[in-house]
Parts: C-alpha cells; structure tokens; sequence
C-alpha cells in the first residue's frame, strides 16, 4: 500500500528520499510542487529526475481531498464546504471574508465523541480522527479559493468538528507544517485552538511554549448545566479548566477566549450572567458570546435579541471584554457539523 506524501513535513520526506537513494533536496522540489503549486500528480514535477518521478508513485499517493459540496452564502462573505478523502470520510470547513482578513474554520476530526448537548458534530458519533495533512488539505483549498479572489489565508481557527486536543500529536504537527514558509506562512498567533476543556492536554499545550490563541467553551458558571450541556465536564470540571487555562495564560502571555453560547432560558439570564462575571473578572480574558445556531434536533432555541442584549450589557457593565460573535453563513448551515450531517443523511439513506 502507497503512503500519503500529502502532509509531511520537510524533515521527514528528506528522510525518505535518503532511504530511496536521492539527494535530500528532491525533497523540497517536491514539497514546493505540493504546497505552492498545488501539483498533484508527481509525472508532472518536471524539475525531478525521469527515474524520482517513475519511483514516487510507487511509494506515495497524493491524497488532498476533494470538494464534494460548496455552498456560497448570499453575501458572498461565507463559503462553507464538504471534502472527501480517498476513504471517503467527508469533513467540513468554513471560509469567512471578513473585513480584518480571511479565516478559515477547520474540522480536526471526523465527527465528535464529545456528545455536547447543542451540537450537529456529534448527533452522528465519532467517525475517526484527522491527519495532519487532511487539515491541511482543508487550509489549502481554501487558500485555493482565496487565490482566485487575489487573497490570502490569514487566520487559522481549528474550530470545526472534533476535539483538536482529543487529536494532539496530529493537530500540533498541522500547525508547525502550516507556520511553514515551504507551506502557508501562518504566524502561531494567528492560529486558534478551541476546546471543550481537555486540562491534562491544555497544560500540555502551554508548555510547547507556542503563541497560539486558546478558546475555551465554557458555555455555562456552574458545574451542574455545563455537566448537562457539556457531559465532558464531568471529567475534567468547570473549575479545573479554568485553573488550566489561567496556567496557559500565565505561561504564553496570551489572552484566553471564552465561548459562551447562548441558549434561550438555559443559560442566558441575569443571575448566571452574574455568576460568570464571577468566575472570570480579573483574568487576562475575554468572552466571546454565541447566540445559538438552532440545530433542530437538538430543540434548544436562540435566545431573543433583548435577552442577549441585556447579558452582554451586563458583562460589559461589568468590565468583561465581550464580543459579540457576528453570525455569517446562518443561510448555509453554518452550525458545526450541519453539512456533513445532511450529507451522511443522504448517503445513508
Ligand atoms: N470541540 C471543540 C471545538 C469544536 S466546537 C470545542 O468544544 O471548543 C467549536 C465551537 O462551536 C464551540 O464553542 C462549540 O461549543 C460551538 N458550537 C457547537 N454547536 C453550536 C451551535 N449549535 N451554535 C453555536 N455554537 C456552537
């Protein structure tokens, strides 16, 4: 069986093409073909030797995924889409054109164990996780699109479906090979990692020592709803995250993000908004709040637009740095999950 060249790293084809008797640097032609001319097919890298390009394919498959679903939304600001790899897993990845650069939403898994109560990702289960290259093949399609536009990719958030830090070694791997400049030349702080609170890995994470933004879903101020929405927090509870979080902060110098969805009677009234001014005044934080994408089956609704006024005041008032997370793409099934989910529908069926 071939092996997927698409996804590794300078060092390691160097030592590849050592062990097939070539001179290291064949591997940075053929990285440069890979990652800059999106050549795919090794007959064509014309500056490789007659003998390396009858060789390689031998060894390698060249497996970047292919987009099976694009939906553009209205605006035009927001693409999100569907791509397959050769097993015929299928992840989803969302483009957004904003005013302050293009960012890129990538999945790090197929599917999600985590089980969250208000999130598509997981209402299929847990398919399997990605390779480093398969998140890369996300980002450079993606770059692919932008460069028709006259564009750039200019952040990276990992924030698609799956748990990033349920899939360490390969999410890691992903953003030292996108930093780069053989590959996509993006700086670490334009890359973020959100995670449902995975402590062991985020204190692992900070002592890479690595500028990446951290967001945390906290999603709920007491332990007893974020167990019900989040059951994740059973094992590693509200407390220990944040602890673990303030560790990430204290060590990288990097302001931490809070995701806080809201959710209509559950989590958006005045005493939990108190509660969660509580939990996080006076840390190196902000919180990013997220009026819920209704994912029908899941029945929790968006809450009104003066309920959600009125907790954003509140922490304001409070001198919480709050954002308000703009909605794009709402007319694409912009919710985590929503396109693959209609996707395993039909193909199911
Ligand atoms: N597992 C990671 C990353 C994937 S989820 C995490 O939990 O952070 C990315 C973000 O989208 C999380 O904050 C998640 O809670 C949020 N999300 C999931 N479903 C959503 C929905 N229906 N509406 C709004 N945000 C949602």
């Amino acid at each position: 069986m071939t092996k997927n060249i698409f996804g590794l790293d300078l060092t390691s084809l160097q030592d590849e093409v050592k062990q097939l008797g070539m001179p290291a640097f064949r591997a940075g032609q053929i990285l440069e073909w890979l990652y800059q001319k999106n050549i795919y097919d090794f007959s064509l890298m014309t500056n490789l030797s007659l003998k390396l390009r009858e060789e390689l394919p031998k060894i390698f498959s060249i497996d970047c995924g292919k987009i099976i679903i694009q939906k553009n939304s209205i605006d035009k600001q927001t693409s999100k889409f569907l791509v397959e790899f050769a097993d015929k897993t299928a992840v989803e990845t969302v483009l957004m054109r904003q005013s302050y650069g293009n960012s890129i939403c990538i999945s790090s898994q197929a599917g999600c164990k985590l089980g969250c109560g208000f999130c598509a990702s997981t209402l299929h289960g847990f398919q399997r996780d990605l390779t480093s290259g398969e998140m890369l093949a996300q980002a450079m399609k993606s770059q692919a699109i932008v460069t028709k536009e006259g564009q750039h990719i200019n952040n990276i958030v990992i924030m698609g479906s799956g748990e990033p830090l349920l899939n360490y070694n390969n999410v890691i791997q992903f953003i030292h090979l996108v930093h780069e400049k053989y590959c996509m030349n993006i700086g670490y702080r334009n890359i973020t990692i959100s995670t449902s609170g995975i402590v062991p890995m985020i204190k692992k994470l900070a002592e890479e020592n690595l500028p990446l933004t951290l967001s945390i879903s906290l999603h709920a101020p007491d332990d007893v709803l974020r167990s019900h929405l989040m059951p994740i927090n059973n094992q590693y509870p509200l407390q220990s995250v944040i602890q673990a979080a303030d560790f990430y902060a204290e060590k990288t110098k990097r302001r931490i993000t809070y995701e806080y969805i809201l959710i209509d009677h559950i989590n958006d009234n005045l005493l939990q908004a108190k509660q969660l001014v509580n939990l996080l005044s006076h840390k190196l934080a902000n919180v990013n709040l997220i009026p819920l994408n209704s994912v029908v089956e899941r029945g929790f609704r968006r809450p009104s637009s003066k309920r959600i006024k009125t907790f954003t005041d509140f922490l304001q008032n409070h001198h919480i740095n709050v954002t308000l997370r703009k909605e794009m793409g709402t007319d694409i099934d912009a919710a985590c999950g929503q396109l693959r989910n209609k996707h395993l529908d039909k193909t199911n069926k």
